[in-house]
């Protein structure tokens, strides 16, 4: 398989998630061999950010990456889009700190890729081939994530929550899965119980109904929401885990398996995996 980039420039705007702070990003065809980088254009000399594991600075309810000084918020939804629609080099450029959360799922930025459509470079893909099984826990959460070698590419997810409403739910992603069909719409989540803390530490400012599911236990999801998948709340950990591991910078050929991942978790997890997968 060669490498591709997008064949047009793609415009997105919006707020942060966290930040609440207007944003205004562009996605660049970029040549092969660049990969995803992150250049912020209010910053004097649109310093880069390449959206690499080395370069995961703190996960707060959102992954953030620091290169130089310079942050880049919440990318996993743009990166786990741009990573299973196949898109190997691009430049994006915002013009904040933070990409924006449009509808708290990956559906925009996937239908905009797909829109857009792919250019085949030159350069083959390269691959990271798992060699063999690793696991990663982490006894404080009880999360653990195991990656195995498989022929191809699978993910599955397990969340476990002590919720009446969310529960115990399962996703699969494969070679075979329609992402944007089945897990690009998946819209992140959080619990009413959590809003007020969450606030405190200034986080979720830009947070509201129109890109988050919220559940107020036990009674079920706040405003009655149609829910893309009986279980969009698996499938959006699961959206969320192919963001976090395409920060490896090139595509898995293995199986990942993870109970209650999270982006802190699945950082240090990809991270000790490429350290060890010599
Ligand atoms: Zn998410």
């Amino acid at each position: 398989m060669k490498q591709h980039t997008l064949r047009t420039v793609l415009s997105f705007s919006g707020k942060g998630l966290h930040t609440g702070r207007p944003v205004s990003m562009q996605l660049h065809p970029a040549p092969e061999g660049h990969g995803i980088v992150f250049r912020r254009s209010d910053l004097e000399g649109e310093p880069p950010v390449p959206a690499l594991v080395r370069n995961v600075h703190k996960c707060r309810r959102s992954t953030a990456l620091m290169a130089d000084g310079v942050r880049i918020m919440t990318p996993e939804h743009l990166l786990s889009a741009l990573s299973c629609l196949g898109v190997d080099n691009v430049l994006v450029r915002l013009d904040s700190e933070e990409v924006p959360i449009l509808d708290g799922s990956a559906r925009p930025y996937a239908d905009a890729i797909k829109a857009a459509g792919l250019l085949e470079q030159d350069t083959p893909r390269k691959y990271i081939e798992v060699k063999r099984p690793f696991v990663f826990e982490d006894p404080r959460s009880g999360s653990r994530i195991a990656i195995d070698p498989y022929d191809g590419f699978a993910a599955e997810v397990t969340i476990d929550f002590k919720s009446k409403v969310i529960g115990v739910q399962e996703a699969r992603y494969d070679d075979s899965t329609d992402y944007s069909l089945e897990i690009a719409p998946c819209r992140t989540f959080c619990f009413r119980r959590e809003i007020f803390m969450l606030r405190l530490f200034g986080l979720i400012k830009g947070g509201s109904l129109d890109n988050a599911l919220v559940v107020d236990e036990p009674r079920g999801y706040v405003g009655d929401p149609v829910l893309t998948w009986p279980n969009e709340p698996a499938r959006h950990k699961l959206l969320d885990l192919l963001g976090d591991f395409s920060l490896a910078g090139a595509p898995l050929r293995g199986k990942i398996t993870a109970y209650k991942p999270g982006h802190r978790i699945n950082t240090l997890a990809l991270r000790q995996f490429l350290e060890t997968n010599i």
